[in-house]
């Protein structure tokens, strides 16, 4: 295990460093490609309802190739997108994806408790790696997802699509700017009522609970708010349906203390629909709702100022951005230092939850 004071330095060091170009995309023998192949790892809700359809959408990159463990799904895969066979792919033959030049990225879209092993599976076919949100079960996964793409040279990014949402970045320039003076207090809460009873959300063993879920909208709220890193959490678990939430937390309420003196109250829920963030300044407020859509997140502030930036939804803008970043070789928007600092505090919460104690960062 890292001690804080490492992970920190870490975490540090890997964002200030650039990104890897592996010599498999761009040797310069090869002319460089217009669009890169993503391959989707996993076709469930997101792959199936978000991603293929933003894939279509996307100018810097296309849907080249998936992975799936459902021979039915391939097939009316295969049909809707016109993918060839050369270019599907299962889980046990997931590695020869090394060979396959028409694949640049390998986007996982499983359960969080599967996260690190196909990153680690993915990153040694010397793929980029893309991966969704929570990053993973634990800061230590975390930290070995982060390391096994750099042994192998690949990138790294997480699926936070809300960083690339102009509304969001809109409140994060405020947080650097400090027109309103230092934040006082940020309230954020992200949840949603979850009507289904046997899913991974449901499953500790599979990453689940409301925390590492919504919960991660919820605490980036704060985080972009104030454009600090919490010194301590309190948290309170509770659940309105035990026979359904048996393992892992329905509601969470936690509370962040930052360095300037700041103050966070969030909650997520899986019981709960919310999505709204509060900031009070010492000279003025900003307020957001939604504050993490797909899309229609907007807000105001208390000089007059509107956040309302078009944007049809955010996963083409996400997934061309981050092949515009793997393509120029500039730095990714998050990478996976980034879903380590939420994880780091996810594990705190859940801990200060248990224990009833004020958990220290
Ligand atoms: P889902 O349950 O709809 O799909 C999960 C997929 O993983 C399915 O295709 C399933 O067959 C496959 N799978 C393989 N092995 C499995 C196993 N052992 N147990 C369960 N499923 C297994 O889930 P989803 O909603 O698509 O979520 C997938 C990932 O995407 C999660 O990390 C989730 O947090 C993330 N997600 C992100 C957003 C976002 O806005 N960024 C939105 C939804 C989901």
């Amino acid at each position: 295990m890292f001690s804080r004071r490492e992970v920190l330095k870490n975490v540090a060091i890997g964002t200030a460093s650039s990104i890897f170009l592996p010599n498999s995309l761009w040797a310069s023998t090869k002319p460089k490609k217009e669009k890169l192949g993503i391959a989707l790892v996993g076709l469930g809700y997101y792959s199936t309802d978000i991603l293929a359809p933003a894939l279509q959408a996307t100018e810097k990159c296309y849907l080249a190739g998936i992975v799936t463990g459902t021979p039915a799904k391939a097939e009316a895969w295969k049909k809707k997108y016109n993918i060839p066979d050369k270019n599907i792919y299962n889980y046990q033959n997931f590695s020869q994806i090394a060979n396959n030049p028409d694949i640049d990225v390998i986007y996982i879209v499983l359960p969080p408790s599967m996260h690190l092993e196909y990153t680690q599976k993915a990153a040694k076919t010397g793929k980029h790696v893309f991966c969704e949100k929570p990053m993973a079960m634990t800061a230590a996964e975390c930290e070995a997802m982060i390391k096994v793409c750099k042994d192998n040279k690949v990138n790294l990014s997480i699926g936070y699509r809300c960083q690339h949402d102009p509304n969001i970045q809109a409140y994060m320039k405020v947080a650097k700017e400090k027109p309103f003076g230092k934040v006082k207090m940020v309230t954020s809460a992200a949840g949603y009522f979850d009507g289904r009873t046997n899913h991974w959300k449901q499953n500790k063993a599979l990453g689940g609970g409301c925390m590492g879920d919504m919960g991660v909208y919820a605490l980036q709220g704060a985080r972009l708010a104030t454009g600090e890193e919490p010194i301590a959490v309190t948290a309170q678990a509770s659940t309105t349906r035990p026979e359904i939430y048996k393992e892992v937390e329905e509601t969470m309420m936690f509370q962040l203390e930052f360095p300037s003196g700041a103050v966070a109250s969030c909650m997520t829920s899986f019981g709960i629909n919310m999505n709204y963030l509060n900031v009070s300044y010492e000279k003025g407020w900003l307020k957001m709702e939604p504050q993490s859509g797909y899309s229609g997140n907007q807000g105001s502030m208390s000089n007059g100022t509107i956040i309302n930036f078009p944007l049809k939804t955010q996963q083409p803008k996400q997934l061309d951005e981050d092949c515009m970043a793997l393509m120029n070789n500039t730095p990714l928007i998050v990478p996976g230092e980034e879903g380590l600092r939420d994880i780091i505090i996810v594990e705190a919460t859940k801990k200060a939850a248990a224990s009833g104690q004020r958990v220290k960062l």
